[in-house]
């Protein structure tokens, strides 16, 4: 593990698209804790004036600036999925760039112990930053009908999402604690409720170790 903070405790919360991450962090938010969300970091590390947007803007010019100055997204997506070595490229620029805002903000965190939110937790080597992790579980099909009513996205493109990502098996298996979200928001609450006070007496032990 990658060192953040070697007083407080770290969970990672992830899960697949529609799964229920932001309705978990939800629950910890109001118990205080303190949540750092990697997709929120992402967009932050690319706007415009910052220098990944600026070395971005330096390489592909002004195709990939819209008139608001904030990046083309879908023109950034088109071509890195074309041209491996600028993904590459664009991933050096926008990585560790991340992973400093992300230590720099559970450093900063002030509650008992911090959740990192991320869809990629595993995928993306962010679990490095945090001691334990959680993985939020649905089944796909559920996934799917929540993640469509939510917004505009069709099932084609949500399934195909879901297929970029570790399967729910390989999730589950690699997560320490899983939080199943088939139900309904209560039956998810009930169970967070039991996962936030063993975080409390983990981060009291960590913290008494240092
Ligand atoms: P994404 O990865 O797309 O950001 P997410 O994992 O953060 O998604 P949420 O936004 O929390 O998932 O949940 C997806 C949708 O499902 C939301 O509209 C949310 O209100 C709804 N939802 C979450 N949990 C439940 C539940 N237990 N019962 C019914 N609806 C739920």
């Amino acid at each position: 593990m990658l060192s953040t903070d070697s007083h407080r405790l770290i969970i990672g919360l992830t899960g697949g698209i529609g799964s229920g991450k932001t309705a978990a962090s939800d629950y910890f938010a109001d118990q205080g804790i303190t949540i750092v969300d990697a997709d929120i970091v992402a967009r932050e590390v690319v706007e415009p004036g910052e220098p990944a947007w600026l070395a971005i803007k330096a390489r592909y010019g002004a195709d990939v600036i819209q008139e608001d100055q904030s990046l083309n997204r879908a023109w950034l997506r088109q071509k890195v999925f074309a041209e491996p070595d600028e993904r590459k490229w664009l991933e050096g620029q926008t990585h560790p760039r991340i992973r400093d805002r992300l230590i720099q903000q559970l450093r900063d965190a002030t509650s008992p112990y911090a959740i990192l939110v991320s869809p990629l937790l595993f995928e993306s080597g962010q679990s490095a930053l945090v001691k334990r992790t959680l993985a939020i579980d649905v089944p796909v099909d559920t996934q799917v009908k929540r993640a469509c009513s939510r917004d505009t996205n069709n099932e084609e493109q949500i399934r195909r999402i879901i297929a970029a990502q570790i399967s729910r098996e390989d999730r589950c298996s690699r997560a320490d604690d899983v939080a199943d979200n088939s139900g309904t928001l209560a039956q998810l609450h009930a169970q967070l409720e039991k996962l936030h006070h063993t975080y409390l007496t983990m981060a009291t032990s960590t913290a008494r170790k240092q």
